[in-house]
């Protein structure tokens, strides 16, 4: 016996080790583009993470290197929002199994699809999410007018919506986002929207950082409020981003985040934002699997067919 022992543990090791490694992942917020622009590199991101951060040649390129950093992270199932149609179509008809689509805003902020063709291509399973809704990069608040249509039918029709909240890049209103101001990324914004559709699936990205008391207080009042990590393992130093998730987690939210790494044009974010969220050193094992994979299945509403196909 005393000469088994050791080969029971090494056994028993392999096979957790072997089970941990294989443990399936959710990304509930990536980007896909119909153009990018090579060789930009993340300056802003935190860390030291800029140098590994610069954006491929094209829109191809992005495509297959973040299915491969997928791949290598386990993550069996992601979200890519796009303002192309054309884009979406090409990630779904890549690895259907592998992907579901979002739609984002047109240069004025409304959603690429009418409200009608969101229900329509919803229904096909051609789009699966409105959002992510980047309405604070327009000047808009989440309770525009405009919207009013497109969150009836989500509600409607169980479409799970996603709602910048939150920053945006360093100098953005200076560059790229003219009509872009901070305080329109406040959580507390979207409460109107709320009150009004009491039955909306919705999460907040970026967990509307740094407005985290406002995170809180939204997904105290709203029970069925999801919000996701998005960009923050990456962009912020890292003691920032675990004091913010820790405030959640204290908070009693640990059922409703959601793993998400914003890689937008850099796939090497990915990578960096699994491994930020596996070695937290205040999560257990089983917080970190509800992070990493049960929330979002939960959230997504996926099958138990899905769901075990996920863990092979
Ligand atoms: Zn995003």
């Amino acid at each position: 016996m005393r000469k088994l022992l050791p080969i029971l543990f090494l056994t028993i090791s392999v096979v957790v080790y072997s089970q941990g490694a294989k443990k399936p992942i959710i990304d509930i917020h990536l980007h896909g583009y119909s153009s990018i622009p090579p060789n930009v590199q993340a300056s802003w991101a935190g860390e030291s993470y800029a140098q590994e951060l610069t954006s491929p040649q094209n829109s191809e390129r992005h495509l297959q290197m973040v299915t491969e950093e997928m791949e290598k992270n386990n993550i069996k199932l992601g979200v890519i929002s796009s303002t192309s149609l054309e884009a979406l179509k090409k990630w779904k008809t890549n690895a259907p199994e592998l992907i579901l689509t979002g739609i984002q805003t047109d240069e004025l902020g409304r959603p690429i699809l009418s409200p009608d063709s969101l229900k329509i291509l919803f229904e096909k399973g051609e789009v699966d999410i409105l959002g992510e809704l980047g309405l604070q990069y327009f000047g808009l608040s989440p309770d525009v007018p405009t919207m009013a249509p497109y969150y009836k039918i989500a509600e409607e029709n169980g479409i799970p919506v996603c709602l910048h909240t939150g920053l945006g890049p360093p100098g953005g209103p200076h560059s790229f986002a003219p009509k872009f101001r901070t305080t329109l990324g406040k959580p507390t914004l979207f409460e109107p929207v709320l009150v009004k559709h009491p039955n909306l699936k919705a999460f907040l990205a970026h967990a509307g950082y740094p407005y985290i008391q406002e995170t809180i207080a939204m997904m105290y009042v709203y029970p069925k409020l999801y919000t996701d990590i998005g960009v923050l393992t990456w962009a912020l130093p890292i003691e920032a981003f675990y004091s913010t998730l820790k405030q959640l987690m204290d908070a009693g939210f640990g059922k409703r985040i959601m793993f998400g790494s914003d890689q937008m044009m850099w796939p090497g974010a990915i990578s960096i934002a699994v491994k930020t969220v596996k070695e937290a050193p205040f999560l257990t094992e089983s917080e970190k699997r509800d992070i990493l994979y049960n929330n979002a299945a939960r959230f997504l509403e996926l099958s138990p067919e899905v769901i075990s196909s996920h863990q092979k």
